[in-house]
């Protein structure tokens, strides 16, 4: 492939001595596809490129491979080009095998990666242009290294990517990865789609100029109308959700409408729901609330022409631009931010808190004694499928799915993780076991000086979660105590519902030093009462007259009742 993109850079710039320098050190050393070696530097430069990372980026690119694979030093390569560019291929190096046992090498390299790069974001960019083009090249490998290849980039690269907001390349690892991790469902795939695949694209077609006259008619004049097919590796998981069943994917194409505005976003969207209906609970405002990773759309489904159930996405250029650069865009804003214009023109992908995770990535893998513990929590907690659920104040936490309030707390602190007693999930009292859906508000209720509950380590499903509970147990040292394990008091208080009574019923069991294991609650409100159920450890019969009488004194409870119960 002619290097045309290499043209931006002056003869005889950095660049071209990085260029050099790596044809130089790799020789006439070959890949296993029979292609010189320097093709792959090439082809991971010329993607970093395409992303607009900055020269030392490029350059780190072009030397990648120098120190782990040919005699060139991080030394000579510091001297020749500088510690900026030095640092970032150490961090693209893996480490030597000798002074690690054969099965930890492959964790210690994950840390030092991680290490690497959450101290600079440009080293994971580098590494995924890499990865993409060894996956893109994968075909020349043995079919061992191929499965193994495919596997990490489908768990470790592809979510990194998408976490960066890089979700066209994440869709791409995935999708390459796909046929080799999965060969037979691939080829069943192809053969079921290739007949429905194609009178769709057909089908979207024909749109184009429908929809173009309908936004006309509204003042709308699109910059682009795109048909988009769904990648295979997402149908297919889409697929097992839906028992198989193809009839029921509607967005094996969809349908992209790119407009200059923000505001002829919403109008599109006006426009199309006015012409076709939508399918209800189909219609998602990624304006309005970014996913965390910043991506930006709006998404609806509609019966369009002939009743044909028709995914559309619309957004601006910018939103478009970001989709695909993600975090990358940070650095085109930067190149460009001399210009005012330009400077608004990124305001909107530029919030740094969907970041954070890189902040809590690199504390983690500090505080893992184990590899073992350090691999689980790394696929459980930061690889797996995610949900999104909203703080009081609006702000996104995303969590792996299955979650639940305790999951919830210990993200948000260790401290609300530790003395949470309780949740509100929208507004509605729930156990600390329920499972939490994208979208819930979440608020936590607290009691001071609660500890964590052995209880806990039943439900909770993130790592962090898991290790303070047991953390927190161990700490306490205290001998079992087999009669409380076995049996508990609950209490149920019916009540007017007003805001601040739960919190007056743990703070007075705090004040009379008793620990909440388990609070639910459900409102009746036709009658205007609520219930709260509450459990703790069995009182002596003194305590527990003292206690009742507290919460009969509360203003709002009718009634208290309490039972033991094992
Ligand atoms: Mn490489």
């Amino acid at each position: 492939m002619p290097e045309t993109w290499i043209d931006a850079y002056q003869p005889g710039s950095l660049i071209h001595r990085a260029l050099a320098r790596a044809r130089e050190a790799h020789g006439g050393s070959l890949r296993e596809s029979g292609d010189p070696y320097i093709t792959h530097c090439l082809a991971v430069a010329r993607t970093v490129h395409h992303f607009h990372l900055d020269e030392a980026s490029v350059a780190a690119a072009l030397l990648h491979d120098v120190v782990e694979d040919t005699k060139v030093t991080l030394g000579s390569l510091t001297e020749e080009f500088g510690s900026e560019i030095a640092s970032l291929v150490e961090g693209l190096t893996k480490l030597k095998a000798v002074p690690y046992p054969a099965g930890d090498l492959k964790v210690e390299n994950l840390r030092k990666f991680i290490l690497s790069f959450s101290k600079d974001l440009r080293v994971l960019i580098v590494k995924l242009a890499d990865r993409l083009h060894n996956m893109q090249t994968l075909s020349a490998l043995p079919k061992e290294r191929q499965e193994k290849l495919a596997w990490e980039t489908t768990e470790i690269y592809a979510p990194l990517a998408y976490r960066l907001g890089m979700q066209q390349l994440s869709g791409e690892l995935e999708d390459l990865a796909f046929p080799y991790l999965h060969p037979e469902e691939y080829r069943w795939l192809r053969r079921a789609i290739a007949g429905e695949f194609e009178a769709r694209q057909v089908y979207a077609e024909r749109l184009k100029p429908i929809i173009t006259k309908l936004l006309g008619s509204f003042g709308i004049h699109p910059i682009a109308i795109n048909a988009r097919a769904k990648r295979y590796s997402s149908l297919y998981k889409k697929l097992q959700r839906y028992a198989m069943d193809l009839e029921k994917i509607h967005d094996l194409v969809a349908v992209r409408i790119i407009v200059p505005t923000v505001e002829e976003c919403y109008a599109t969207l006006g426009a199309l729901h006015q012409q076709w209906p939508p399918l209800p609970g189909q219609f998602d405002d990624y304006i309005a609330r970014p996913k965390p990773n910043g991506y930006r759309s709006l998404h609806t489904t509609v019966f369009c022409v002939n009743h044909e159930i028709t995914e559309f996405q619309v957004r601006t250029q910018e939103m478009h631009e970001a989709d695909e650069l993600g975090i990358a865009a940070h650095w085109a804003y930067q190149q460009v931010k001399s210009s005012a214009g330009a400077a608004k023109r990124w305001a909107g992908v530029t919030n740094r808190s969907e970041l954070q995770w890189v902040e809590q990535l690199r504390r983690w893998q500090q505080t893992f004694q184990s590899n073992r513990d350090f691999m689980d929590a790394l696929q459980q907690d930061f690889f797996k499928d995610r949900i999104y659920v909203l703080t009081p104040a609006n702000n996104v936490v995303d969590l792996p799915a299955g979650a639940t309030p305790v999951d919830f707390a210990y993200r948000i602190h260790t401290d609300i993780g530790d003395q949470c007693v309780g949740a509100r999930v929208n507004g509605q009292i729930a156990p600390l076991d329920r499972e939490l859906r994208s979208g819930d508000m979440v608020e936590i209720i607290t009691q001071r000086g609660k500890k964590p509950s052995e209880d806990w380590l039943r439900f909770v499903k993130t790592a962090q979660a898991k290790q303070h509970i047991k953390g927190s147990l161990r700490s306490r040292k205290r001998p079992l105590e087999k009669r409380s394990l076995a049996s508990f008091l609950e209490i149920k208080i019916v009540n007017h519902d007003r805001p601040g009574y739960l919190r007056e019923v743990t703070t007075v069991f705090a004040e009379s030093r008793i620990n909440i294991t388990y609070v639910a609650g459900a409102a009746d409100h036709r009658r205007r009462y609520s219930t709260v159920t509450l459990r703790c450890e069995p009182l002596l019969p003194a305590k527990l007259g003292r206690l009742l009488v507290a919460l009969k004194r509360l203003p709002g409870t009718k009634e208290v009742h309490h039972r033991m119960g094992s």
